[in-house]
């Protein structure tokens, strides 16, 4: 442990999550850190928007695998629980089909057997079981080599017994694996949802991947009291706790690289600030476009797939929904197939609604509600621009969520106040590259082993801590990402 004015400094560019756990564990361990962030608040794609008495969230809603939020703290001698009051949520999720079928998600496996034999037979109850079975054990098996450690080589899956290789299913995609379980499609369609938590297709995405579910409906989703955002100020408030010096509205320029080792950062003021370590928080593909000398290379992973947001001040109060609701589209393939091989915004798009005012009820005046609705959409690229068509469809959501509202209540809902974000949006506020969400998407068998690492191959000294390197995308991999560049650091300077 270090910890004095001798101790290697390091600066961290961007007060994302990613940013400042590996700010957290640094400072932990004695490190001098300071922090760059662009913006006048932490958090990055974890913000929180206000407007007419109305409070939202504008990125996370879910917040999953809460051991590595209680890692992170613990790292730093703290109990999470003193910073963030973790609200479980049930149902979880409540989906909606429009043959009338709605199903309360639940994370008690034998209430969810109960409800799904009541919704749809035996038979899919006990694929329910046997997919839920499947998942913990795909979780066994990659979570230590995949999420946990360093990045995974092929050597390492080479290494893993033959039985486990075969047993993590990444021959077939999570669609065709998902089928085999069950005969109502709304449950195939249920679980296929998964694959957009790491912003991939269910189509593509290798059937790995069902992880996530046994993540969310076994392990249980979260929601931080007071808003999601709320998580990103404990991250900030545990940081400063620790002496991190966070300067906001402090972009940096340049990654300041000499005979090939990060020696600090150049400010867009024009100030250099030296250090022993550089971790980059900003999107991989932008950092490498924008801050670092270019080496030629071009980036050739797909990035994964962005989001339109409409946050909604809405009259009325509406008995139906839940904290979180999907709203199925009929037609899945369609809808991946706009985002991944059109690259156009989805025409049918499944609908996700989450109302934190049912949880929280200051964050709507009485009498309202605050409406958070996201549609997965494509990666920005010339076939569609959001500039100019983005109002268009902005209204075409909107109607198909009033269609919604008015098959499950019978309710034409007024929305009295209106905030979007597009994924031009999602690219020229946090840099993240063509407005991808996650980084890159899972979309190929290999996506585990091609994401960049932590630690950069040719720049010593250069560390990289987002969703858009090893573990991936998602507020707890980010997490996991910000402690293992920690740890890259603490092997090459300590
Ligand atoms: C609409 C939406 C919904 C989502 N839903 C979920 C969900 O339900 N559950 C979940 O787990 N995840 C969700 N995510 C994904 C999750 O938000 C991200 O994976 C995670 O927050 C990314 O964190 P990060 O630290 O990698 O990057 P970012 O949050 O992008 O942080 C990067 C930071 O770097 C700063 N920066 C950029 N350039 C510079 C510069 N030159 N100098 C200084 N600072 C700079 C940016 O301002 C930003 O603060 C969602 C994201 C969005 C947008």
């Amino acid at each position: 442990m270090l910890g004095d004015v001798r101790s290697p400094s390091v600066i961290v560019i961007g007060a994302g999550i990613g940013g400042l756990s590996a700010a957290i564990a640094l400072a932990a361990r004695g490190f001098r850190v300071t922090v760059l962030e662009k913006l006048d608040r932490p958090g990055g794609k974890m913000g929180e928007v206000r407007a007419e008495g109305f409070r939202w969230d504008s990125g996370p809603s879910v917040i999953t695998m809460r051991p590595v939020y209680e890692r992170l703290f613990r790292a730093a001698g703290r109990d999470v629980r003193d910073y963030v009051e973790f609200v479980p949520l049930r149902p979880v999720t409540r989906y909606f089909w429009r043959d009338g079928v709605v199903l309360d998600a639940v994370t008690d496996e034998d209430e969810m057997a109960a409800a799904i034999e009541r919704q749809f037979g035996k038979r899919d109850a006990e694929g329910y079981r046997r997919f839920m079975q499947y998942a913990r054990r795909l979780h066994d098996i990659v979570a230590a080599p995949f999420l946990y450690r360093h990045k995974p080589t092929l050597r390492d899956l080479v290494r893993l017994p033959i039985a486990d290789v075969l047993k993590i299913d990444a021959l077939r995609t999570m669609h065709q694996a998902i089928r085999t379980f069950f005969d109502a499609p709304h449950l195939v369609q249920l679980f296929c949802r998964f694959a957009t938590y790491n912003g991939s297709s269910p189509y593509r995405a290798p059937a790995t991947l069902n992880v996530i579910a046994h993540v969310e409906m076994a392990q249980g989703a979260w929601y931080p009291r007071g808003g999601v955002f709320q998580l990103a100020r404990a991250y900030e408030r545990l940081a400063c706790e620790l002496g991190v010096e966070v300067r906001y509205s402090t972009p940096a320029a340049e990654i300041l690289v000499t005979n090939g080792t990060a020696v600090g950062v150049r400010t867009a003021e024009g100030q250099t600030l030296n250090a022993e370590a550089v971790v980059c928080n900003v999107d991989y593909t932008f950092a490498r476009q924008t801050l670092l000398p270019s080496n030629g290379k071009r980036q050739p992973l797909e990035p994964s797939c962005s989001g339109f947001v409409l946050l909604l001040g809405v009259r009325g109060r509406f008995d139906a929904l839940a904290h979180h609701n999907i709203f199925f589209t009929d037609d899945y393939p369609c809808e991946f197939a706009d985002i991944f091989d059109r690259c156009l915004p989805p025409s049918d798009p499944t609908l996700y609604l989450c109302v934190t005012s049912k949880t929280d009820p200051e964050h709507a005046p009485p009498g309202y509600e605050n409406w958070f609705v996201l549609v997965n959409a494509p990666y920005l690229s010339p076939a569609f621009d959001w500039r100019s068509q983005g109002e268009h469809y902005a209204e075409h959501i909107k109607a198909k969520l009033m269609a919604w509202l008015e098959r499950i209540c019978g309710v034409h809902p007024e929305f009295v106040v209106e905030r979007r974000l597009t994924p031009q949006d999602l690219q020229d506020l946090y840099g993240g590259h063509r407005g991808a969400i996650y980084g890159f998407s899972s979309n190929t068998r290999l996506a585990a082993f091609a994401r960049p690492n932590n630690r950069d191959p040719q720049i010593r000294r250069l560390y990289f801590a987002s969703g858009s390197v090893h573990p991936g995308g998602g507020v707890p991999l980010v997490t996991l990402s910000g402690l293992a560049a920690a740890r890259c650091i603490e092997e090459d300077l300590c």
